[in-house]
């Protein structure tokens, strides 16, 4: 059973997905950017760390075990320090647009959406979220066997090497199924890190109701996987008592994963009034704007739309 909060981002999906095209089809560009990098590094030989015979890698010639373990952590923390890069100017973008876990979490969604229009396209989802699982683990496994074990390894080998697949194969199936983003909000040690070292990046989800108004239909908290409320993202939650020198806190600043779905329901929820500007956009922070500032226009008439509740 999917928690409730899992099955109304579910019901906001679905609608957002009737609007036609969503940031899913650029979203599937960059993770399939990462994929390749995961599978390139161990398939060109650049590390690999044998556990099946002792045939370590690196840089396409054979090493030591103490050389290619290097060349494994080396590889880590470039990548880290890449992701960590990008977090300091647009926070945690990787984990809503690069990441695979985060993204095995979406093609599970993707089957509860697309199941609704038919049995056909939800068998389909499951192939795809099946596939994309699977070559995520075969990436994984690449860094630490030889695939030629497959075909030249003994029984034993080959059963351990297709058990160790078929588990983690599961447990990425059942990440896609069971928990989601409760893995992103709660257990991610990456992206826990993330929120206790990043703060105020300079690009993010900015609120403005100028032109015109929010009409506080819920949508954007309904969808955020993180539990935010965008509407008052990067707003400051007071210095602390104790060093009245240290940076204020933005709330959700650091928490947010700048994945875009908030800005998307948003639009949603406008669709019907295409000459509406939807408060909820990419932006810098400090662009934000808000209804009670004095220099905000006065709010357009706009009608009351559907609340959440109504859209399924
Ligand atoms: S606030 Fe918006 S962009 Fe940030 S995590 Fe939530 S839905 Fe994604
Ligand atoms: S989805 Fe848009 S209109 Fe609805 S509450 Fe959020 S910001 Fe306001």
């Amino acid at each position: 059973m999917l928690p409730l909060k899992e099955k109304d981002r579910v019901r906001i999906l679905s609608a957002v997905a009737r609007k036609g095209p969503s940031y899913q089809t650029i979203r599937i560009v960059v993770i399939n950017i990462s994929l390749a990098i995961l599978l390139f590094i161990p398939l060109s030989g650049t590390v690999r760390v044998d556990i099946w015979r002792g045939h370590h890698l690196l840089f396409g010639e054979p090493a030591d075990l103490a050389k290619a373990l290097g060349g494994f952590i080396i590889s880590m923390a470039i990548l880290y320090g890449l992701t960590f890069l990008s977090n300091m100017i647009v926070g945690r973008f990787f984990c809503g647009w690069g990441c695979p876990v985060g993204f095995v979490s979406r093609l599970g969604e993707e089957v509860d959406v697309k199941g609704k229009k038919g049995r056909s396209k939800r068998v389909i989802s499951h192939l795809a979220g099946a596939g994309f699982v699977a070559t995520f683990v075969a990436a994984v496994m690449l860094w630490w066997v030889d695939p030629r074990v497959l075909i030249e390894g003994s029984m034993k080998a080959r059963i351990i090497t297709l058990s160790v697949f078929a588990i983690l194969w599961l447990g990425g199936y059942l990440h896609a199924f069971r928990w989601r983003f409760g893995f992103c909000r709660t257990v991610c040690p990456i992206g826990l890190y993330y929120r206790y070292v990043t703060s105020q990046a300079p690009i993010g989800i900015v609120f403005s109701e100028v032109p015109d108004p929010c009409i506080e239909c819920g949508a954007c908290e309904t969808i955020c996987p993180v539990n935010l409320d965008p509407k008052h993202l990067g707003e400051f939650t007071g210095a602390p008592q104790d060093d009245p020198d240290a940076e204020p806190d933005r709330y959700g600043d650091a928490e947010c994963l700048r994945c875009g779905d908030c800005i998307e329901a948003c639009r949603m929820v406008f669709k019907a009034k295409p000459d509406v500007v939807p408060p909820l956009r990419f932006g810098h922070p400090e662009n934000k704007k808000s209804g009670d500032e004095d220099d905000a226009a006065e709010p357009a008439e706009t009608e009351p739309l559907r609340p959440p509740t109504a859209v399924s």
